[in-house]
C-alpha cells in the first residue's frame, strides 16, 4: 500500500526551481510566489515557460499508468493508464484503488476497467487487450 502522506511528487510551495516540459528545449525555470501571490517566473524562453509554472505551482497533475491484476487472462496483470492526469496529491490513492482491483479477462484495449477512482472523477483504462487463457 502507498501511505496517503508518502510524497511521490513533491508540491510547490513559494519557490521552486523545475524543467519546463512543453516542449523538448526544456528550459529551467526559477518560479518565486510573491508577497502579492503573483508567481514570477525566470529562464523561461517563451511564455508558456510561465504557464507551466503557473499550473505547477497552482494544480500540478500526472498522468498515472501501473498494472492491475488480472484472472483467467492470458497475463496475470494489465497495462493500463488514467484517463486524464490526476491531482499530485490524489495519486497515492489513486494507486491504492488501482493495485486493489482484481479484473477477469476478456478485455478490450481502451476499455473503462474503473470509473471515478478513489473519488477522484477519473477513471482507468486498459492499454493492452486480453484475451481469456486458452
Ligand atoms: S519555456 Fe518555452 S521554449 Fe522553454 S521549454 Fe518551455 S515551451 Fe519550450
Amino acid at each position: 500500500m502507498i501511505a496517503e502522506n508518502q510524497r511521490l511528487i513533491r508540491v510547490r510551495d513559494t519557490e521552486d526551481e523545475l524543467t519546463c516540459i512543453v516542449c523538448p528545449i526544456g528550459c529551467r525555470l526559477h518560479a518565486e510566489r510573491k508577497d502579492g501571490g503573483s508567481l514570477e517566473v525566470t529562464g523561461n524562453r517563451c511564455k508558456r515557460g510561465v504557464a507551466y509554472a503557473e499550473e505547477e505551482f497552482r494544480d500540478p497533475r500526472r498522468p498515472v499508468t501501473g498494472t492491475c491484476a488480472v484472472t483467467g487472462g492470458e497475463f496475470f496483470r494489465l497495462p493500463v493508464k488514467s484517463s486524464e492526469a490526476v491531482a499530485v496529491d490524489r495519486i497515492p490513492s489513486f494507486l491504492n484503488a488501482m493495485y486493489e482491483l482484481e479484473l477477469t479477462a476478456p478485455i478490450q484495449c481502451g476499455e473503462v476497467i474503473a470509473t471515478d477512482v478513489a473519488g477522484t472523477g477519473i477513471d482507468l483504462v486498459a492499454t493492452m487487450s486480453m484475451r481469456k487463457e486458452e
